[in-house]
């Protein structure tokens, strides 16, 4: 399971999915760059998502919000005040954070030694200093990686088993506890907060101070009456919108599982009060049903109902999906109640409140919530589709068997050879088919090499254009799962790959 995961990242970053932020400066940490195939299929996701939930909903209306939010917003929602994520609130969950918060405070600590170290020996060395081979072997960089490893999958070990005397006895270790030596007399832990801060105005004393957004759900929030109004619409009536979030995680290390910038896909449901359950039901199964849709197979996804409550909420439920390190949260449905919006009236003073004509009355409507990851939703896509096959010869290949839809190229043009006039007639066909499918056109390699650097890629189709093209106006059409391949004119081009692609 964990080779999987491994040979997942790798692909992601050998073809052009995915990359570590500001690789050369060696990445920071849990921030990751979307590459030309990452950018492509992340943004077919996002179009799908739309198409579903905007498209097809007479109902629903999307908006695209700020990052940068009053800073009162936070209050409101209650992420200010909350030492941690406000969510949930009971005694465990604090512990488990408590023990978060002291792990990634000791590996700082231990990285600020380890980083003193490369600089004396950078100082030193002077312009010989070799700083990857220095941190390869190097016994004090050693010894001080190996115990932020041991103390992180500790960490990882006890959070996942729900071995909560193990986090209590972590707890008591780190307790200011000072990485060389064990003693307790360091400066206080500093505090946290899991909402990145900036600012907004150039001089420090008139500066304010801002948070980025640690969810995209308040931004509708905020709109709520704003896009009532100017849409018409009358409850219920949903408000999507897809967005960055940025959340200062402590422990997030899977990845683009759990990232410190990452992107969500929210869409906030407003009932009469009283209905909110009902709506919780439909909104559960027809988010569960959306994704099965993209055939990744039923067995891989199941509700996971929640017992203890958020604070604002009356029903909660996740769907999860079975990643390669097991089943986990990739959408989140919330019955949120009337919280966040009375809450906003509170902190604002204004009213946000409707006037039911049915009911002849005024009431500050109920949510649903769905909330997906997108990051999450992209990788439980890569890693569920990417495959090693055995062929019937005996060779193997790699292939991403994506759902056509969203594949980042949907046709490669492949002229057979350069010479005699193939190149041309591909290029036609590329200029013609363009305007309506992202394609790709190669003409360098074998074209068996050209083939499986599509199929690692998850195009669907390869066009091959060959000597006889130039007389019958027909191409050889290969099929990314089944490796057959077809003679067809190049006239129906158009109407099979759309058949194949479309959503
Ligand atoms: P988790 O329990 O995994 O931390 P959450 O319950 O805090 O998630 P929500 O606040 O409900 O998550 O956010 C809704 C969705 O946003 C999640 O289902 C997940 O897909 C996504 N998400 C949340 N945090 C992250 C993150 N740090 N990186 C990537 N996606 C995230």
């Amino acid at each position: 399971q964990e080779d999987v995961f491994k040979k997942v990242i790798s692909h992601a970053k050998e073809y052009g999915f995915i990359f570590p932020s500001s690789e050369i400066y060696d990445g920071l940490s849990a921030v990751y760059d979307y590459g030309q195939n990452g950018a492509e299929l992340k943004n077919n996701i996002k179009q799908y998502w739309w198409k579903a939930m905007v498209q097809l909903n007479e109902n629903i209306v999307g908006i695209d919000s700020a990052i940068l939010m009053h800073p009162t917003t936070w209050k409101a929602s209650g992420h200010v005040d909350a030492f941690n994520d406000p969510l949930i609130d009971n005694k465990d969950s604090k512990k488990r954070f408590r023990a978060d918060v002291l792990v990634e405070d000791y590996c700082l600590k231990i990285e600020e030694k380890e980083n003193k170290e490369i600089e004396k020996a950078a100082k030193r060395f002077g312009d010989s200093f070799d700083k990857a081979q220095f941190e390869a072997t190097n016994p004090k960089v050693l010894e001080y990686r190996a115990k932020r490893e041991t103390i992180l999958s500790r960490l990882a070990r006890s959070l996942e088993n729900e071995d909560l005397a193990d986090v209590k006895a972590l707890i008591e270790e780190l307790e200011i506890a000072d990485p060389d030596t064990g003693s307790k007399n360091w400066t206080e832990v500093r505090q946290f907060n899991l909402m990145f801060g900036t600012k907004l105005g150039a001089s420090a004393d008139s500066a304010m101070d801002l948070y980025l957004r640690p969810e995209t759900a308040q931004g509708i929030f905020v709109n709520f009456l704003n896009v009532q109004k100017t849409s018409r619409h009358r409850l219920p009536f949903g408000i999507a919108q897809i967005g960055k979030a940025f959340r200062n995680e402590i422990v997030a290390r899977q990845f683009i599982f759990r990232m410190r910038e990452f992107e969500q896909m929210e869409m906030q449901f407003f009932v009469a009060p009283g209905t909110e359950l009902e709506f919780y039901e439909q909104w559960k199964q027809k988010r569960l049903n959306w994704h099965l849709a993209l055939g990744l197979g039923n067995e891989n996804y199941r509700f996971h109902d929640h017992e203890k409550l958020a604070h604002y909420a009356n029903a909660a439920a996740d769907i999860e999906f079975n990643f390669p390190f097991g089943f986990k949260e990739l959408e989140g449905i919330h019955s949120r109640t009337d919280f966040d919006l009375k809450a906003h009236e509170k902190f604002s003073g204004r009213k946000l409140q409707f006037f039911d004509p049915e009911r002849n009355e005024n009431y500050v409507p109920y949510v649903v919530e769905t909330s997906v990851g997108l990051d999450r939703l992209f990788l439980s896509i890569f890693s569920h589709c990417l495959k090693d096959e055995v062929l019937e010869d005996g060779s193997e290949r790699t292939v991403l068997s994506l759902p056509p839809a969203l594949a980042p190229i949907k046709a490669a043009i492949l002229p057979l050879m350069k010479k005699d006039g193939l190149a041309e007639y591909a290029e036609n066909i590329f200029n013609d088919l363009k305007y309506d499918f992202n394609l790709f056109y190669e003409e360098k390699d074998a074209i068996g090499k050209r083939y499986r650097r599509q199929d690692a890629i998850g195009t669907p189709y390869c066009i091959t254009v060959d000597h006889d093209s130039l007389t019958d106006h027909t191409v050889t059409i290969r099929d990314r799962d089944t490796m057959q391949q077809e003679r067809i004119p190049v006239s129906e081009l158009r109407r099979i790959i759309d058949e194949k692609t479309n959503f």
